[in-house]
């Protein structure tokens, strides 16, 4: 029962430190190359081996074994020969200096060593994440077996030994697999729904949310740099009409088109937005009003030149277009740029739309 409760604990230790070392120094550096972060993976999870090494599994016949090659298969897991490396030699030096040499000790210098440049190889193929995890720590066991008989030479005793070793590492591999992948489907889940919420689903644009966060960080740099900030608000003509004779899925397509064309007629910097049904923004940093007025022009060109094919109809829409400018000291809000260029597409739709119309 002494060993359940050894290996219960030491369980518990394997957990809570892939826990940690995944939160604290993984996951902000997960597509980080850089030798200085893979030397820290290396470091945490040799300190790790550490701390296992140090609680270990007492056996019945006062053999004391531990977990210690787990963070080794996790930092060859993670980030290939340098983490491996770094963790492998911290656990051997620590148990050189902690613990009295003997030749068990030496020996165990062997089978870690051995079982590093294994688990790198195998982390470095192409395999999938459940073939490394079977093969890490069934090569661990072989490597084990094959020493086994020089440091226990007692047959029965060496195999009673080994082979709550080996189930002590299987289990505790697969409990690692089992948290490693829940923790990866963790990330890429939230760095899914992080992309969702700032994206317009119909049309890749960003959405609404982003356009309210950009505009007051756009606002800020242009203050801060004296540059011009200009924002145009785009918004189709007598779309309501598409809607009702043509359906919405046709209405769906118009709005992917126009906002295929926005993205387009546009530069890389500028942030363009759906701000919500046929209702578009761009928000044009380091952008005077006349440069301003011309993009605006080229876009309202481009969607009265383009069609959209829907059911043998090739359907033409046009937009209407606002736009106003930050120049310094003279709009000196964020809502007052919204407010006038606003005002520029009311302006716009008043005056027969497809148009492009300055907010004052
Ligand atoms: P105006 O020229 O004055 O802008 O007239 P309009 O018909 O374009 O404007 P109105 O505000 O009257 O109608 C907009 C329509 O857009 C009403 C709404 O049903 C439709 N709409 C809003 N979101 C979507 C969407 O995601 N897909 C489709 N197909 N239609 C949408
Ligand atoms: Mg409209
Ligand atoms: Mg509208």
């Amino acid at each position: 029962m002494l060993v359940l409760e050894d290996f219960f604990i030491n369980f518990c230790i394997l957990c809570t430190g892939i826990f940690l070392i995944h939160h604290y120094f993984l996951r902000d550096h997960l597509s980080n190359k850089l030798i200085r972060c893979k030397s820290l993976r290396g470091i945490c999870h040799g300190i790790f081996g550490v701390v296992l090494m140090h609680f270990g599994i007492q056996l019945n016949d006062g053999v004391l074994i531990d977990l210690r090659s787990i963070p080794m298969m996790l930092a060859a897991f993670v980030g290939g020969w340098v983490p491996t490396f770094t963790a492998t030699a911290i656990i051997i030096v620590f148990r050189l200096v902690l613990y009295p040499i003997t030749f068990s000790s030496l020996n165990n210098i062997y089978v870690l060593g051995f079982s590093a440049i294994i688990f790198t190889l195998i982390c470095n193929s192409r395999m999938s994440a459940k073939r490394k995890w079977v093969l890490m720590p069934l090569s661990f066991i072989i490597i084990l077996a094959s020493t086994f008989y020089i440091v226990i030479p007692e047959f029965e005793t060496a195999i009673i030994i080994f082979v709550q070793y080996a189930s002590a590492i299987a289990f505790a591999s697969f409990g690692a697999y089992i948290i490693k992948s829940y923790l990866s489907r963790n990330d890429e889940n939230y760095e899914k729904v992080k992309l969702a919420s700032k994206k317009d689903h119909l049309t890749g644009l960003n959405n609404v949310r982003s356009f309210d966060q950009a505009i007051g960080s756009f606002f800020s740099s242009a203050k801060a740099q004296e540059i011009d900030l200009s924002l145009l608000v785009i918004d189709i003509d007598h779309f309501k009409q598409i809607n009702d004779t043509y359906g919405h899925p046709a209405g769906d397509k118009v709005i992917k088109k126009v906002a295929q064309l926005l993205l387009l007629s546009c530069r890389s910097v500028d942030f363009v937005s759906r701000n919500g049904g046929e209702e578009f923004s761009i928000i044009m940093p380091d952008c005077d009003t006349d440069s301003c007025q011309v993009i605006a022009e080229r876009i309202r060109k481009a969607v009265d030149k383009s069609t959209s094919r829907i059911s043998e109809v090739e359907l033409q829409v046009s937009v209407s277009i606002g736009y106003a400018t930050a120049v310094q000291d003279n709009i000196v809000s964020v809502a007052d740029l919204i407010d006038k260029a606003d005002q520029g597409l009311y302006k716009a739709k008043q005056r027969g739309r497809n148009r492009v119309v300055a907010g004052l």
